[in-house]
């Protein structure tokens, strides 16, 4: 039996970037056919009514934090100097089994608000990755490393890749997650790059954060950050950059010779340097994807909101209001994301052949309304209020705003008193 997405509008983010009225048929995990209305469906099929609605890829988050729910709402308008040391008062209290409840809110939260496929680091990946799987949103996920931390992580990092594995087919699969350039020493990350191309998994890691990181790889003897991948073999496609906040003029100009893809972070590098990276700059050389990173930087888990941010300040950046087009950046949300993450041939746009990872968004709403641009709708009004459905690998996770395999009410009610403070 397949099922049937019947009378809809489709936003496919193909390479025309066609929008379509036609029906969608997904069998098992795959869209099987796009077609004109009416001609998909056949006896037993099993239909779902998308009159009024907007059918596009899944969102793509590329860069999360899920064990850290429960740190939402910690520290607000801090100073710089504050997120150096990653310690948050109050986050001490938080057992791995919050963290794990954590992960599981933040996947229903990433799930309800559009996003179905994420790039999730922490320490506890071993524990946190099971609880994603849980959820059913795609994932790839790295247990973070550092030299802090020692042999215990690598250990730690083996077992999430020996459970999940490093092919992408897999819903939830595992990357290599170096913590930063300055928290890993060159040993480290070169041990990365060498595990990485033995395993073929991608590696996500935080670079030019803050101006203190960007110091202490100087005084490694380094140019600066990009200096610093280079010459540890991380400077690759398969690497993921995350905030790219201090990177110089110079490495911007550099860096798209490397191709290594750019998780950007507008609210999270906004709310903890006040400043961001310019990315009008790299857009359409290399993959950049948006990320909602961790609760206390940023605090929401939506990428609309993030998509609306990364336009508009980066147009304030550009000093140039006709940047960061519409068009590029629903391709930033969904197959720019995919691309990020080696995704990019399985999910990220809606054409048969591909994973059916996909969002129905509700047209019928004020803020849809009118409809003279889906897509200007979509990245400057409609918000995840209109997300009615989510699908992910042919399976909805998220039924007229409700999700599937959990409950909001109960999450949320996980969330007040196991993330609030306790005697
Ligand atoms: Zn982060």
């Amino acid at each position: 039996m397949a099922t049937i997405f019947a009378g809809g509008t489709i936003l496919t983010v193909n390479a025309a970037d066609e929008t379509v009225r036609a029906d969608l048929r997904i069998e098992g995990k795959l869209i099987s056919a796009v077609g004109p209305a009416g001609t998909l469906d056949r006896p037993g099929d099993h239909v779902v009514d998308c009159a009024d609605t907007l059918i596009m890829p899944g969102l793509v988050n590329v860069h999360t934090h899920a064990g850290t729910a429960f740190f939402r709402g910690l520290a607000d308008d801090k100073p710089r100097e504050f997120w150096s040391a990653y310690a948050v008062p109050g986050q001490e209290r938080f057992t791995v089994d919050d963290y794990v409840r954590s992960a599981g809110a933040a996947a229903a939260e990433f799930l309800l608000h559009g996003t179905t496929c994420i790039a999730d680091r922490l320490g506890f990946m071993d524990r946190i990755a099971p609880a994603l799987e849980a959820s059913g949103i795609r994932a790839v996920v790295g247990h973070t490393l550092s030299d802090a931390k020692g042999p215990a992580d690598w250990a730690t990092a083996e077992r999430v890749i020996e459970r999940f594995g490093t092919n992408p087919e897999r819903r939830v699969h595992a990357g290599l997650a170096p913590h930063a350039l300055d928290s890993c020493s060159d040993a480290l990350l070169t041990e990365c790059a060498r595990r990485s191309a033995a395993q073929g998994c991608r590696i996500f890691i935080h670079v030019a954060q803050s101006e203190a990181e960007v110091a202490a790889i100087r005084v490694r003897g380094y140019g600066g950050a990009l200096d610093c991948l280079v010459r540890n073999g991380l400077a690759t496609p398969t690497t993921v950059a995350a905030h790219g906040i201090y990177l110089t003029d110079e490495e911007i100009e550099a860096w798209p010779r490397h191709g290594v893809p750019i998780a950007h972070c507008p609210a999270s590098n906004l709310k903890i340097e006040a400043r961001t990276l310019a990315i009008h700059r790299l857009i359409g050389k290399v993959p950049i994807g948006l990320g909602t990173d961790w609760t206390v930087t940023n605090n929401a888990m939506d990428m609309l909101s993030e998509a609306r941010l990364a336009a508009l300040v980066g147009k304030m950046l550009a000093d140039d209001p006709t940047v960061l087009t519409v068009r590029q950046m629903l391709r930033m949300l969904t197959i720019d994301g995919a691309r990020a993450l080696g995704l990019g041939h399985m999910i990220g746009s809606v054409e048969a052949g591909k994973r059916a990872d996909l969002l129905v968004l509700d047209l019928n709403r004020l803020d849809s309304t009118p409809h003279h641009d889906f897509g200007s709708n979509v990245i400057y009004a409609m918000g995840a209020r209109a997300v009615r459905d989510v699908w992910v690998d042919g399976e909805c996770l998220v039924q007229r705003g409700r999700l599937t395999r959990g409950d909001e009410a109960t999450l949320a009610q996980n969330n007040r008193t196991l993330g609030s403070p306790r005697q």
